[in-house]
């Protein structure tokens, strides 16, 4: 395959990460042995492919299965070993919340209780936003008395989804979880993870706030409306996944760029603002298979116009991972590919570079994330091509990049911005 590469003039150098969360696969039995990858007809990925140098990456480290969160920490180039702050911290950016040093952070479901104090639903019967809103409404008068100096924000987020910030002295992210993703198991009282001084009061403080918030909940109007309805009360708070703002230096100042962010869902939102990306919001990116992605890659070409780095994310690969649904899987990877071509026409047009792969694998006959290496192809106007010319696990595993880890990529892509700095004389 011949691919003419053009670079007009003065043409400023360019790259977009495009990021297919869960894309990486196992060979499937319903698909007579091959990965959803290799058992799709994804043109356009296959260009990015034959057009440059592939690859299979291990996000974090081999074998070991990836959190969405930690893996995009990795492929931005930090170490999620050393930087990772818990997942509240960057649901709470995802949904706009600016969070200080010190804050601490929890992602929480509004969830139903019985009489005894155990979990009944974990959701509240999915509870629309439209209610969710409104009982987050009645939470923000909740204030801590018995730890000094501590202030408890309570905001909705989505459907029965919402973020809880500890503000104030001498916090700690180290306390346990309160939702412990059960039903028919009785609502912990949250313990410190640790004997500081912090834990402690990060614990009280947390107990203090949901046993007010419950109070509040149990006699809620729109509570006794659901019971009079038989539908289940969002009649308690189920937080975890205690987090911090991290402390790293911002990826604009690491490389000297400008880096904005594309996605829909709130995490990735999160990672990306809290390692100093743009965010750039595009309306119905939902971060679901329903997503407006033809609006997220016409944001993606126009930003390419202004920004050093692109970063796209789309969920829609690990969504119907998880669902067990191999041949949705081929299906919305042949969309992708359909949906991404005017974002590879204008690349290869401009002469900028590009970079696919996944945050992980989610094999779909396992439904979970797994450890196994991702493929990545990276293409642009002076990149060694390879002989690899489809995009899939296999055909990448040949490829000229050989197998890398997740935290080496950005340098990869930095080395052809130019943006690396040289090491010794
Ligand atoms: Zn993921
Ligand atoms: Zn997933």
């Amino acid at each position: 395959m011949v691919i003419a590469w053009l670079r007009s003039s003065g043409c400023e150098m360019r790259v977009i990460l495009v990021v297919c969360d869960g894309l990486g696969d196992r060979p499937v039995k319903s698909l007579n042995g091959l990965t959803p990858l290799q058992a799709a007809k994804a043109e356009t990925l296959d260009r990015i492919a034959a057009g440059g140098e592939c690859g299979i990456m291990d996000v974090i480290a081999p074998g070991q299965p990836p959190g969405s969160d930690t893996a995009h920490l990795a492929l931005f180039g930090y170490n999620p070993f050393e930087t990772y702050p818990g997942r509240g911290a960057f649901e709470a950016l995802g949904v706009g919340i600016d969070l200080g040093p010190g804050d601490v952070a929890f992602r929480c479901n509004l969830a139903t209780v019985n009489e005894a104090g155990v979990v009944v639903d974990r959701r509240a019967g999915r509870i629309s936003s439209d209610q969710a809103k409104v009982l987050a409404e009645a939470l923000k008068d909740i204030r801590i008395e018995k730890v000094d100096g501590v202030q408890a924000i309570f905001y909705h987020s989505s459907e029965h989804r919402g973020v809880l910030v500890l503000r104030g002295e001498k916090l700690s992210r180290r306390v346990s979880d309160i939702d412990l993703h059960k039903t028919g198991v009785k609502v912990p009282t949250p313990r410190p993870l640790d004997d500081t001084v912090e834990a402690r009061r990060t614990a009280a403080a947390l107990q203090e706030f949901l046993e007010k918030a419950q109070k509040i909940l149990k006699d809620h109007p729109i509570n006794q409306e659901r019971i009079k309805k038989g539908l289940p009360p969002a009649n308690a708070l189920l937080p975890r996944g205690a987090g911090t703002i991290p402390k790293i230096e911002p990826i604009t100042k690491i490389w000297g760029i400008r880096a904005a962010a594309i996605a829909g869902g709130g995490l990735y939102k999160g990672v990306a603002r809290a390692v100093g990306f743009n965010l750039i919001q595009v309306p119905g990116a939902t971060g679901t298979v329903n997503t407006n992605l033809r609006g997220k890659v016409e944001a993606a070409i126009k930003a390419l116009g202004e920004y050093d780095l692109v970063f796209l994310h789309i969920k829609a690969t690990d969504s119907v991972s998880h669902d067990k649904n191999p041949e949705k899987k081929v299906e919305v990877i042949e969309w992708i590919s359909r949906e991404l071509t005017p974002l590879v026409d204008e690349v290869f047009d401009k002469g900028y570079y590009i970079a696919i792969t996944g945050d992980h694998a989610t094999p779909c006959e396992v439904g979970e994330h797994r450890g196994d290496p991702v493929p990545l192809a990276i293409a642009g106007p002076d990149v060694r091509k390879d002989r690899v010319e489809k995009f899939d696990e296999v055909s990448c595993a040949r490829g000229g990049i050989c197998r890398i880890r997740g935290m080496d990529l950005m340098k990869i892509l930095m080395n052809y911005l130019g943006k690396v700095p040289l090491f010794g004389e």
